[in-house]
């Protein structure tokens, strides 16, 4: 993953989860392409559901949205039942996907070695990977946060090489600030991004931990955002509810350093 070199275009990142339809997915991006059409120097990105996948990137062609996975699976093809492909994905124009995310890990048991395989089968496949690590509050308050990253970022990371020079997105989501409405300060949002860039740099040298793109998420919203982005090492976000409305999600993407 050797980065080195590359610009770090800040990107923000909309997780709709389970909200949405295709069609009012698909006129939400519409309405996005609209409202941010005159913006060119930051990435803006919208996970919708994968029902809603064909639709809105198709609604994406010609803006300079993209649009994200919410998951992948690590095999091309095969008898496993629900699943959805990387290859299957990149057929339909999706550019990225979140993997990792802490809904998936505890609800639905993914652990870090599925992460890695993710990892792995997404670059393969052209798609960016957004590999999501944060701590639980529990993890937090026992004072953790450091060893759960140096836990997730390598264990996440196993199948990539130091010299792969493919682009990679790392997001920084504390669990207890994920939907809580509490959220990390810019502070300490910066101060555990470094922590993960360390980590990075660990794992894959430190050309590779200079060009990864951190995001923080975790109750992002209208009212953080130019602070949150203010933070040197802070690349993006990855943005949740506030993702849902057309209004917040603009005034998110539409930034500006505090
Ligand atoms: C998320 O789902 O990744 C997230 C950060 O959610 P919220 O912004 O709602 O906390």
């Amino acid at each position: 993953m050797a980065h080195g070199g590359r610009k770090r275009v800040p990107l923000v990142v909309g997780n709709w989860k389970m909200f949405k339809t295709s069609a009012e997915g698909a006129r939400f991006v519409r309405e996005l392409g609209e409202e941010l059409g005159d913006v060119d120097d930051r990435e803006v990105m919208v996970a919708p559901a994968f029902t809603g996948l064909y639709e809105a990137a198709k609604a994406a062609e010609g803006t300079a949205l993209s649009v994200a996975a919410q998951d992948v699976f690590w095999e091309w093809e095969g008898p496993y039942t629900g699943e959805v492909s990387a290859t299957m994905l990149a057929a339909l124009g999706v550019k990225a996907a979140i993997i990792g995310h802490s809904e998936r890990r505890r609800y639905f048991g993914e652990t870090d070695e599925a992460v890695a395989k993710k990892v792995w089968a997404s670059l393969e496949q052209g798609l960016l990977p957004i590999m999501c690590v944060g701590e639980t509050e529990e993890e937090r308050e026992a004072g953790l946060t450091e060893e759960v990253l140096a836990r997730q970022v390598p264990a996440g990371l196993a199948s990539v090489q130091a010299q792969d020079e493919r682009p990679m997105v790392i997001a920084y989501e504390p669990v207890w600030a994920i939907g809580t409405g509490k959220t990390a300060t810019p502070e300490v949002a910066r101060d555990v991004i470094r922590q993960v860039r360390c980590q990075v740099e660990k794992t894959l040298g430190a050309e590779a931990a200079q060009g990864v793109r951190i995001l923080y998420g975790g109750s992002v919203g209208p009212d953080n955002i130019d602070r949150l982005m203010a933070q040197p090492g802070i690349d993006g976000v990855l943005v949740g509810g506030a993702s849902l409305q057309l209004g917040s999600f603009v005034r998110i993407a539409r930034y500006e350093k505090a």
